[in-house]
This record gives structure tokens, C-alpha cells and sequence, in this order.
């Protein structure tokens, strides 16, 4: 069986790579190749080096100012000469991205069957301006066969009509990502400058808070109500220490440099890579983002987390209560933030909830389940 796994932003590399590898150890039944269209660049091949993963095709897509429309043509003309020379069987395409979206359209078009990692979330907000809601639900309707990673997310794609039979409940591959990662930096072995740095920049002393933010809903207004929270909670706790490893796009590098440079618990540093940023979780005593990823990995590590947006198509999270949704309003956040940092009780609390997002087994059964049908 031959099969193609594409992906091109980092957060797909990180989910995506578990299956490389889990893919490659069964090499006896599956022919495995990788496509990357390189929607981000150095925060893909950081992960990839990680991952040991060396991709077969390389469509090197991002541009400066790319945008949308030539984004989604140049990856569906970008595939063709990649399917019509490997022929995949089954092609494998992860989350709600540009690349997820063309890439399933592509591999529709050369009669390969499409698998969906991570499907079935849903913000059931089609109106957004933004378009990883049409890409995930698009992506749903050429898709064969749905690897939902949880419950709420197969019952979603149950609504649409999706078949029983096509929707396999897996857990997400980002835990699988995360385990790896934790045992591999744990391996006295490793050595990676990045962490190298971190040991010397953080004050053993404080508190980390860890921040990330990347999301366009949130470029703008957001972003300058999230920096103004920030320098809140740095000045009224002086115990504790910001860390925020700021996203490359220009619409959060500014105002994150204007606003908060030259606060001294506050540390603005570069993207890191997926093991030093691990690393750095696992230091945490609290998260706040905006990333979807992130607030999967955390539950995990025993991390609680604060998500910076309004709404999420993430609510086992939110229900299962480890993580809370405060937006981009500043007194919100603040207000959360100092909950989790003064009151030890509901901290512990909340660090100790079960992580709904899996096991770390989510690609072991995506390949069990691929070896069923393929037997059939
Ligand atoms: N991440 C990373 N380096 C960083 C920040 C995040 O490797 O400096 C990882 C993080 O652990 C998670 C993924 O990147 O697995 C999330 O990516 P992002 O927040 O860009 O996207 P989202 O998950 O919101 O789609």
C-alpha cells in the first residue's frame, strides 16, 4: 500500500510526524512518503530535523505576503506532478490549514483515497472571516476515512452524515508527539542550544508563566489587550516570570516588541523549537495562549492552561475543566491569572485533571485501522 502524508505549517509537522514514523516502522505492508508544501518554512524544518523526518517532496511554497488565492492554487498544481508520480492509495492530511484543505482537493482529483487526521472539530462558525472552519468542513466532504480524536469531534461529523464505519475515535497525535519528545530530551544524549539558552535566561527563583499567540482573530485590538495584560500581571508579580517565545508573523511581532520590551520579567524570545518549547512547558507553572495545540499538550504535563480566545473548537478542554477560556479582555485575564498564581488550592486542582485529548496512541491505531481496511 502506498501512502502520502503532506503537510506544511508547523503545528501539522508536529501532529503529522508520530505517523511518519509509526508508518515507517511498519515499512514491510506500507510504502511511506512525505510531501511538504512549506506553507511556514523554518518552523517546519525545525521540526522535521527533530523528528529525524527527511521529506521525499518539497513543494517550498511560502512567500512573503502570500495570500490565500495563491496559496490554494499553487499547492493544487504543486501536487499534481508529486501524485501522478507516486500514485498514493491512500493520501493523509492533518487539521484545518490551507494546505490541508488543497491538498485534499488534489488528492480527490487523482482518485487517491483521503484520510483526515484531527477530524471533526468544529466552531460551527462558517461567517468567520477566517478560514480554517471551511477548510476543515471542505476537507470533510472528499474525505474517506476520519480520524476524529475524540467523541464530541465523531459526534460532529455523525451530524454531517459522515458513515459510522469512516470515523475511527483516536485520541490526538499530539500527545503521541509530546511523549516522544518528553523521552527523547530526558535521553542524556541530547543537546540542544536552544535549551542551552533557556537554562540561562530563566531565574530559578520565579515563577514561569509561558505565552504564546498567534491566531489573525486576534491581530489587532486582540493583541494589544493581551500585551496590556501581560505587563499587568508582570508588574503586580514580581515572583513571577514572563516568557514569550513570539510568533514570526509581523501582525504579533509589533505590538508584542512595541508593548513589552524592556519589562525585566518579561523575556521576548524567538520561536523555539518543538524540544526546546517542550522543555519549557514542563518548566511552567502556567500557560496562556491562543494555540490549539498547545492547549492539547499541556493537560498532559500537568500544565493549567488560559486560552485567549472567545470561542474554541475545543470544548472537551474547556469541560473537562483544564483549561479556561478568558479571551483577549484584559481584566479577564488578569483576573485568571492571578486566581491560578495566588490561590494554591484551585491551582493543584486544576494541574491535576486528566488530559482528554489522549494516550499517546492515536497513530498506532490510525495504522491498526488502515491494516483492517486494506485487509478487507
Ligand atoms: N510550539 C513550538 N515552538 C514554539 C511555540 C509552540 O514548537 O515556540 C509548538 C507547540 O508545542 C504545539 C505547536 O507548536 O505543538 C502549536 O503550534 P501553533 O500554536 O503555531 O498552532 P496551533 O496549534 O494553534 O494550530
Amino acid at each position: 500500500i502506498k501512502n502520502l502524508i503532506i503537510f506544511g505549517t508547523r503545528p501539522e509537522a508536529i501532529k503529522m510526524a508520530p505517523l511518519v514514523k509509526e508508518f515507517q516502522k511498519n515499512n514491510q505492508e506500507f510504502e511511506t512518503r512525505v510531501c511538504i508544501t512549506a506553507q511556514h518554512r523554518e518552523m517546519l524544518d525545525q521540526v522535521l530535523e527533530f523528528f529525524e523526518i527527511k521529506p521525499d517532496y518539497d513543494l517550498n511554497l511560502m512567500k512573503p505576503n502570500q495570500n490565500l488565492y495563491t496559496l490554494t492554487s499553487d499547492i493544487i498544481t504543486g501536487l499534481k506532478p508529486v501524485l501522478e508520480d507516486f500514485k498514493p492509495d491512500l493520501v493523509y492530511v492533518h487539521g484545518d490549514t490551507t494546505t490541508t484543505m488543497a491538498s485534499s482537493i488534489a488528492s480527490f482529483y487523482s482518485g487517491a483515497k483521503v484520510c483526515h487526521i484531527e477530524a471533526g472539530l468544529r466552531t460551527f462558525n462558517m461567517q468567520s472571516p477566517f478560514p480554517e472552519e471551511m477548510n476543515r468542513c471542505v476537507t470533510g466532504v472528499v474525505t474517506n476515512y476520519h480520524f476524529s480524536p475524540t467523541e464530541t469531534s465523531k459526534n460532529n461529523l455523525l451530524t454531517e452524515d459522515k458513515k459510522d464505519e469512516s470515523i475511527l475515535i483516536t485520541g490526538n497525535t499530539v500527545i503521541d508527539a509530546l511523549l516522544f519528545s518528553v523521552a527523547k530530551i530526558k535521553n542524556t544524549d541530547f543537546v540542544d542550544h536552544q535549551v542551552q539558552k533557556l537554562t540561562d535566561l530563566l531565574e530559578s527563583d520565579k515563577r514561569l508563566v509561558l505565552v504564546t499567540g498567534h491566531r489573525r482573530e486576534n491581530h489587532g485590538q486582540g493583541f494589544l489587550n493581551i500585551c496590556k495584560a501581560l505587563k499587568t500581571i508582570a508588574e503586580e508579580n514580581k515572583d513571577v516570570q514572563i516568557v514569550y517565545p513570539v510568533h514570526l508573523n509581523p501582525n504579533v511581532q509589533k505590538p508584542v516588541y512595541d508593548l513589552l520590551s524592556n519589562i525585566d520579567n518579561i523575556k521576548l524570545i524567538d520561536p523555539l523549537s518543538y524540544p526546546a518549547f517542550v522543555w519549557l512547558m514542563e518548566k511552567s507553572y502556567l500557560i496562556i495562549t491562543d494555540s490549539g495545540g498547545v492547549q492539547e499538550e499541556a493537560p498532559s504535563l500537568g500544565k493549567p492552561v488560559l486560552v485567549m480566545r472567545d470561542t474554541t473548537e475545543r470544548p472537551e478542554a474547556v469541560d473537562a475543566g483544564t483549561v479556561v477560556l478568558v479571551g483577549t479582555d484584559s481584566n479577564r485575564i488578569i483576573k485568571q491569572a492571578s486566581l491560578l498564581l495566588d490561590d494554591s488550592e484551585a491551582y493543584h486542582k486544576m494541574s491535576a485533571l486528566h488530559n482528554p485529548y489522549g494516550d499517546g496512541k492515536a497513530c498506532e491505531r490510525i495504522v491498526n485501522f488502515i491494516k483492517g481496511i486494506s485487509n478487507e
